[in-house]
């Protein structure tokens, strides 16, 4: 994998296609950019959430150390892909066309629906094939105690300091259930309204305990008031949670999450946070 080029806006070439392939097969098209060779502006945010999801410096641009990883993302699939009988390629991670048919075969024989591409559920079934704990199945819920134990003790932490503070801070979402949440991707892309987010049912970190989401109320209302969310953000800051009116992809005033260290595709691999 030596000596691959550095890649950046207005790249062109094999090496792009190879680029939309990977990040393609690996569902990371959330703004469906074509498999073209021409590096283009949703081809680089799609580059910078992947960078930022393993925190890569998200320079949109393909440095050594993101192809390594990339290309290390492919290959763990193609392994296990090998190792079911269903892919006899190359382990040289590259998202091909014997990748994307062994992707399809294992999706119709384990159910699910036949996307060629390594979207949340078929990551889960794929490297984690019977999850002890049924996060998939749980249902949405408002209660702190459906989230993990420790954010929800931060939870009720951050509370506590927003009631010293004379806000009147309500909790509007705590776990989301994976329907829901692939209901909230289709939203703005085959259903009507503005796009909201970037993850499919599995990929949020509200489909595993870890994310909530509050508002400042005024008056039994919720409050319009950005300087009361952006108050309500530092409190949070300062309970130990990270704020979602700090993020860059899609900021998200209401959004708090403790992450462990982990993203959604260790989640989705099996890895769980400390008990
Ligand atoms: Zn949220």
């Amino acid at each position: 994998m030596a000596d691959l080029p550095v890649l950046q806006e207005s790249s062109r070439g094999t090496y792009v296609t190879w680029l939309q392939l990977n990040m393609n097969g690996l569902a990371l098209n959330y703004n469906e950019f074509p498999t073209n060779g021409i590096f283009d502006q949703k081809t680089s945010d799609a580059l910078k959430n992947f960078q930022d999801r393993f925190t890569i410096d998200p320079s949109g641009s393909t440095n050594a150390v993101t192809w390594k990883v990339l290309n290390n993302n492919v290959m763990a699939v193609q392994k296990l892909l090998k190792s079911r009988g269903l892919y006899d390629g190359a382990i040289d991670g590259w998202y091909g066309s014997k990748t994307e048919d062994a992707v399809r075969r294992f999706q119709s024989e384990s159910g699910l629906y036949p996307t060629q591409i390594v979207d949340p559920r078929t990551r889960q079934k794929l490297f984690n094939p019977h999850p002890k704990d049924h996060f998939e199945t749980r249902p949405t819920s408002i209660d702190l105690s459906s989230l993990n134990p420790r954010v929800a003790a931060m939870a009720r932490n951050f509370l506590e300091l927003t009631r010293k503070h004379n806000l009147d801070v309500r909790i509007i979402t705590a776990f989301r259930s994976w329907e829901e949440e692939d209901k909230l991707y289709a939203q703005g892309r085959w259903t009507p309204g503005q796009i909201v987010t970037n993850a499919r049912g599995g990929d949020s970190y509200h489909n595993w305990g870890l994310a909530f989401d509050a508002a400042p109320y005024e008056h039994g209302k919720m409050s319009m008031d950005v300087a009361k969310f952006k108050q309500m953000g530092a409190l949070g800051e300062q309970a130990g949670l990270k704020w979602g009116g700090t993020f860059r992809a899609i900021v998200d005033y209401p959004h708090f999450q403790y992450t462990f260290g982990l993203n959604t595709w260790d989640l989705l691999n099996g890895v769980r946070p400390p008990a």
